[in-house]
């Protein structure tokens, strides 16, 4: 048995497209959704992702505006910055680029962005909106991959979920996600005892580790379906997931490659965010 192998240029095209759609609707109503992106220091992959949001909404008919500020920026010229960007009415969405230089307070800084403009849902507001099942922004990551599995049409109710990783930006908010999609939920990280064990039973496994190609065919159960939200680089310069693909793709049901599924999902979350908080600011009502 072979897997379906998700193809990420035609599932995300399809959702962009749509997305696309919706704001020409909100830009004859008058408002164009707006995103700025702030982006401190010179880390040449954060540059990298930078410009690709930027050219995705600028596809979208997004207006998006980049911020570069120099590595020696204060944290007081950068909140001053973001105070800016929160009065200013043609802005629905702030994303600072992450990591910030050490001197720089990185909480400190999400807690400044108005929640309204969060469409990276770090602020302490929008997770805790998140527990409860209250509406807000998604977060990119973990909504992409909720949104990329049900595009491939797997059921997730009543499936066993086992997400490795629990960083504040992918592993716990996926778990929440799939929660509220009515899954049972096994979170593993690096102190789990037998984690083989754990994710042989996934019905749905999700590789969010940052190690290149350690998830092989013996923690994969037959017929699972396997999302791989891992970006790692090998030495040759060649991008590579979490999981060992060649190995793996034999043993499972479905599975995303890396690059090319997960991350342009990530960014589409973004745009849908930054349209959704256009349109509540202009009291429009999302289409979903
Ligand atoms: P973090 O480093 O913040 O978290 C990694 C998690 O994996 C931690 O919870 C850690 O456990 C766990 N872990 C590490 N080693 C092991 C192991 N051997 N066995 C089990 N668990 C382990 O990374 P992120 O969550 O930020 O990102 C994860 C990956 O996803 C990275 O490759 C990143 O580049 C990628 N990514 C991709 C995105 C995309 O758009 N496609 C977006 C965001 C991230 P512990 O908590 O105990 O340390």
């Amino acid at each position: 048995m072979s897997a379906h192998v998700i193809n990420g240029k035609e599932l995300v095209g399809a959702y962009r497209a749509e997305i696309k759609e919706q704001v020409e609707q909100l830009v004859k109503q008058g408002v164009t959704p707006g995103l700025a992106v702030v982006i401190v220091g010179d880390d040449p992959a954060s540059h990298v992702y930078v410009r690709n949001k930027h050219r995705a909404c600028e596809e979208a008919g997004i207006y998006s505006e980049v911020h570069k500020l120099p590595e020696e920026t204060t944290e007081d010229e950068l909140l001053e910055l973001i105070r800016s960007l929160n009065s200013n009415a043609s802005i629905h969405g702030i994303l600072v680029q992450s990591p910030l230089p050490k001197h720089i307070h990185e909480e400190r800084v999400v807690e400044e962005i108005d929640p309204e403009k969060d469409v990276d849902c770090f602020h302490p507001v929008n997770v805790g909106n998140l527990m409860i099942g209250k509406p807000g922004p998604a977060p990119c990551t973990p909504a992409g991959v909720i949104e990329i599995l049900k595009k491939a049409g797997v059921e997730i109710a009543g499936k066993h979920a086992v997400v490795i990783g629990r960083s504040n930006i992918v592993g716990k908010p996926m778990g929440m996600l799939l929660l509220r999609e009515n899954a049972t939920v096994t979170t593993c990280h690096s102190r789990t005892a037998n984690l083989e064990q754990l994710t042989s039973q996934a019905d749905i496994l999700i590789a969010a580790i940052g190690k290149p190609q350690v998830i092989k065919r013996q923690h994969v159960k037959p017929g699972a379906v396997v999302i791989d939200v891992g970006i790692n680089r090998l030495e040759s310069g060649k991008l590579c997931g979490d999981v060992d693909f060649d190995d793996v793709v034999e043993e499972a049901s479905v599975i995303t490659p890396v690059p090319g599924v997960v991350g342009p999902m990530t960014i589409t979350i973004l745009l849908r965010n930054t349209l959704e908080a256009a349109q509540r600011a202009a009291g429009v009502a999302a289409a979903q």
